[in-house]
């Protein structure tokens, strides 16, 4: 299905770019009951970013590595459990066994002091607590493992969704309360009004056709930056796009989802079940192209492959790759950090305009983006001074499970 309802000429509040966070907040601002949002997405939902990730919704263990993180950790625990509640049939527990290398890497103490701290911080909104598991039990779970690699093994719990079905299932919840979505439409301009802001979109690259907004939200990702200064904007913020590819390959017997680490540049992926495939990915790499120009190259899959494969029984083949892809982490750039070391948390850059508000959205997580929403949205109900509370977090703003399906697994990827 693609939404393509009726382009407006005023609306209250416009969502630029239909990725987790746009969705999120049409339906954050659909469930107060606000009727004047329109949503506009130059693909098909979630064509970005957020079909691309790792599909993990999860507290994000090494982010545990800055103190200035863990808050972002404990909200994004918090949000891991009402999603399991809200949407069972998309969220769904994963146990992750977290290996620990004979050379190198993170040492036992330091796990167990992080998973200890990671049980803590979820209280009693955690899924399991973390143990100890033994070489036998390690082995049923995860067969293809080479356990001579290891010293010891420890498993913990997260949760693994269907990022590209979590957007749908938002967007026909937020549709059903009364918000619109134009699919296929592109804003190519954005202008200052005297009350508030012009946007000039353009459907299938037809006509371009105006629409006036009082607010305008940029949820538009790695593309936000870009949308800014081509319409003579200064962003709030420098932005960071960070690259990560993962490779599908056929079903590798996983009952448990695998935390791995490359000890000489300190980078981890995941070796994971997902819908009745494996999974296997990694992030951080900066990329400067176009976010329109991002895949997985040829260096990319031979160094995930190379990393993963030290690990495994029976190495992984390049034959074997079903299909490949690649996506773009948005963050705001934080003056004399790496990127691994930059927060996954978000900031917001404003831009008034009369009674106006154009807001620009940088950083956050698949996991979060219930509550990220829910911060934008009371910004908007109360700077607009009618304040009315988020419904999101109750199951009543929900549409039900089956009421619709997203598309099989192999009509998403193109073959490699
Ligand atoms: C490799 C990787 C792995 C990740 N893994 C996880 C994970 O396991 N768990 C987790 O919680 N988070 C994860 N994340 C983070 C998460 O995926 C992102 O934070 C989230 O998907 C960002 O969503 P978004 O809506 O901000 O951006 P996007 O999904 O990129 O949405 C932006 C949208 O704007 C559209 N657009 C662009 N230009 C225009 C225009 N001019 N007009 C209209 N529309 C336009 C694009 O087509 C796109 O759909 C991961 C990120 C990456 C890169």
């Amino acid at each position: 299905m693609v939404y393509r309802h009726e382009i407006p000429k005023r609306v209250r509040v416009l969502i630029l770019g239909g990725g987790i966070h746009g969705v999120g907040l049409l339906h954050d601002l659909a469930s107060r009951g606000l009727k004047d949002i329109f949503l506009l997405e130059k693909d098909s939902l979630a064509q970005g970013t957020s079909s691309r990730s790792t599909k993990l919704i999860h507290g994000g263990l090494r982010y545990l590595k800055r103190v200035s993180d863990f808050s972002l950790v404990s909200e994004s625990l918090r949000e891991r459990k009402l999603l399991l509640d809200l949407v069972p049939d998309l969220v769904h527990p994963l146990e992750l066994i977290f290996p620990i290398l004979n050379r190198g890497g993170e040492s036992s103490l330091m796990v167990k002091l992080g998973l200890s701290l990671y049980d803590r911080l979820a209280g009693k909104e955690k899924v399991n607590t973390h143990t100890t598991v033994q070489e036998a039990e390690v082995l049923k779970k995860t067969p293809i493992l080479n356990p001579s690699e290891f010293k010891k093994f420890y498993s913990f719990w997260d949760a693994q969704t269907d990022d590209l079905a979590l957007v749908m299932r938002a967007a026909n919840s937020a549709v059903a309360l009364g918000g619109q979505i134009s699919e296929h439409c592109k804003a190519v301009s954005i202008s200052l009004s005297k009350d508030g802001f012009d946007v000039e979109v353009q459907e299938d690259g037809g006509a371009v056709k105006k629409i006036s907004a009082l607010y305008v939200v940029n949820c538009l990702g790695p593309w936000a930056n870009d949308f800014l200064e081509s319409n003579s904007i200064k962003p709030a913020f420098d932005g960071i796009k960070n690259k990560g590819i993962h490779l599908l390959l056929p079903d590798k017997g996983l009952k448990a989802g695998l935390f791995l680490q490359s000890p000489e540049d300190r980078r981890i992926f995941f070796l994971l079940p997902w819908l009745d495939h494996t999974l296997l990915g990694t992030t951080e790499k900066v990329f400067d192209g176009s976010p329109d120009a991002v895949y997985a190259d040829d260096e990319d899959i031979d160094y995930l492959l190379e990393r993963c494969n030290r690990y495994l029984r029976e190495p992984f083949k390049k034959s074997e790759i079903i299909s490949s892809f690649a996506g773009l982490r948005w963050l705001a750039m934080e003056k004399s950090k790496s990127i691994s070391s930059t927060s996954r948390e978000f900031s917001l850059g404003e831009q008034t305009s009369g009674r106006g508000l154009l807001i620009t959205l940088y950083g956050g997580k698949l996991t979060s983006y219930r509550s990220l929403a829910e911060k934008i949205g009371d910004r908007i109900s109360s700077h607009f001074g009618e304040f009315r509370p988020s419904q999101t977090h109750k199951p009543e703003s929900w549409i039900k499970a089956g009421e619709h399906t997203p598309p099989q697994l192999l009509e998403r990827f193109a073959p490699i």
